[in-house]
């Protein structure tokens, strides 16, 4: 026989001897067997040889292929014998054990309950548009009629990135990239987030979702804003709910208000949740100035337009009762399952 088949069967013969697990059996199946192993090397041999030689070397590579497959499978059957019944010895199954529960992941509290707010205002025939997050210092204050040394515009209250660019203080940008790319009518929400450079307290965030409305045509009043948020808040509460104009200072709108609705606790008789004034603060809210029309390239002349913002927390701790705002950003899994009723 030849000299190489003869070591080659030794060496794999002590190899299979050594071999402990599975793992080494499927090791050696790849070292022998495989197209860079010996046995395939000794094939490329036979090539270089007589014909006689050919004929003798080729059937003797052939007997060393059947030995090894066959020795390994016998080998790897024994193998899996002996370590399925060490498995069967060590695992035992504890039916006693209580399952593990597992929680389904669900929609945070925030914006399931933007959602909600977004649908009723479609269904009252508002279109959803969105803006940029980081926006030029044109689009979130000077084309919305802030003054150049507007107090909102200080780097206490505004994340500025460089001296044109900063974070929206407001959703209330949206309403002027529409204006410049739309004609009237138009009847917008602007759902998003928005940031202030604020101290993070129990009510106040630097970061939090604000919806913005915005109907813009011919002829629209101050009785079809106050008719519009009404039936919002109807739909969003509860239909007799009460819904109260305070006269406000917003630069983007004149005349502005502030929106208040009958306390969701108390019904109006006084409680700690309304600080026993009966009223709880939900919106901003106005008709579109006409120099901000002007600077959407609407003719104020022609058209007229109401507009509205409101925090989506705000709103959401009001109606949950939820105390402290940054319990939305903490993630507390249990927080997150109490809103999801599980
Ligand atoms: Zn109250």
């Amino acid at each position: 026989m030849d000299p190489s088949i003869q070591s080659l069967r030794q060496e794999f013969s002590k190899e299979l001897q050594a071999a402990k697990n599975s793992n080494d059996l499927e090791n050696m199946r790849i070292r022998y067997l495989g197209k860079k192993g010996p046995i395939q090397a000794l094939m490329k041999t036979l090539k270089t040889v007589s014909d006689e030689e050919r004929r003798n070397l080729g059937r003797a590579i052939n007997d060393l292929k059947e030995a090894v497959t066959v020795s390994l499978t016998e080998a790897q059957e024994a193998i899996s014998g002996e370590e399925l019944k060490k498995q069967l010895e060590t695992e035992k199954l504890d039916v006693s054990l209580p399952g593990r529960r597992y929680f389904p992941g669900r929609k945070h509290p925030v914006t399931e309950q933007m959602d909600e707010m977004i649908s009723i205002l479609i269904g009252m025939g508002f279109s959803v548009q969105y803006g940029p997050d980081i926006d030029s210092d044109y689009y979130n204050f000077e084309a919305l009629n802030f003054a150049e040394d507007h107090p909102a515009r200080d780097m206490q209250d505004t994340f500025y990135i460089t001296d044109k660019l900063l974070l929206r203080t407001h959703t209330s940008n949206v309403q002027m990239h529409v204006m410049e790319q739309h004609k009237p009518p138009i009847r917008i929400i602007a759902p998003g987030k928005a940031y202030r450079n604020e101290t993070i307290t129990a009510r106040s965030h630097v970061f939090f979702h604000q919806i913005e409305g915005v109907y813009i045509d011919k002829g629209v009043t101050f009785a079809d804003l106050l008719a519009t948020l009404k039936e919002f808040f109807s739909k969003l509460f509860y239909p007799t709910i009460e819904v109260r104009y305070r006269p406000s200072y917003f630069p983007f709108v004149e005349p502005g208000m502030e929106v208040d609705i009958s306390c969701l606790n108390c019904k109006g008789s006084g409680c700690g949740l309304c600080k026993h004034t009966g009223w709880l603060e939900v919106a901003g809210a106005g008709m579109v100035h006409p120099e901000v029309l002007k600077n959407g390239g609407i003719d104020p002349e022609i058209y007229s337009g109401y507009a509205w913002g409101m925090g989506v927390e705000r709103i959401l701790m009001l109606k949950r009762g939820v105390k402290d705002i940054r319990h939305f950003t903490e993630n507390d899994t249990r927080l997150l399952r109490q809103f999801n009723g599980i």
